[in-house]
């Protein structure tokens, strides 16, 4: 069994919590969950390998946070979350990334940008291009995500598993 540590980041109400309980209790509460860290345990099987995954929730960062070693030492994945409802949540992943970056000392870290509450369309801020092409910068992958309708949202922690194993 393999044990994975996968930080979620992001601004504030961007859906980080509930995609994550989405994925672990495979629920969807219409209510702003407390900022509170939490970290979430949920066994996975992805190409035939087994994994416990164990899901570290952020209480959100801003440009003025700054990035602790609890975010950084020892994470092997990093799951950046954006809404794709708020242009200046998307404009904060760049932000974020460049401090993991400088605070890991390396390169690049495997890494998926999720851009979600697509289900909220009419209210779109960002386009997808934008999404892609900002993970292409990063080599990260990219993915749009519902934890309301529950679309795509295992897909997050299964790319997030492949960027680790590429490296
Ligand atoms: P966090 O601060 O990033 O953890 O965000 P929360 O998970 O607490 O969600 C913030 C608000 O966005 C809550 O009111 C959620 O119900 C709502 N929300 C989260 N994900 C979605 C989604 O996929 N679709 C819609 N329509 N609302 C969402
Ligand atoms: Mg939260």
């Amino acid at each position: 069994l393999k044990n994975r540590k996968i930080a979620v980041l992001g601004s504030r109400s961007v859906g980080k919590s509930s995609m994550i309980v989405q994925f672990t209790e495979s629920q969807f509460i219409e209510s702003y969950y407390p900022t509170i860290e939490s970290t979430f345990t949920k066994p996975v099987t992805y190409k035939g390998t087994e994994y416990t995954c164990e899901i570290i929730d952020t209480a959100g960062q801003d440009e003025y946070s700054l990035l602790g070693p609890k975010h950084a030492i020892g994470i092997h994945g990093f799951v950046l979350v954006y809404s794709i409802t708020s242009r200046k949540s998307f404009d904060m992943i760049q932000v974020i990334y460049d401090k993991i970056i400088d605070f890991c000392g390396v390169m690049d870290i495997p890494c998926v940008i999720v851009g979600s509450k697509m289900d909220l369309d009419s209210s779109r801020q960002v386009q997808t291009e934008e999404g892609e092409s900002l993970a292409d910068r990063n080599k990260a992958a990219w993915v749009e995500t519902s934890a309301k309708n529950n679309v795509n949202v295992a897909k997050v922690f299964e790319l997030c598993l492949a960027e680790i194993e590429k490296r």
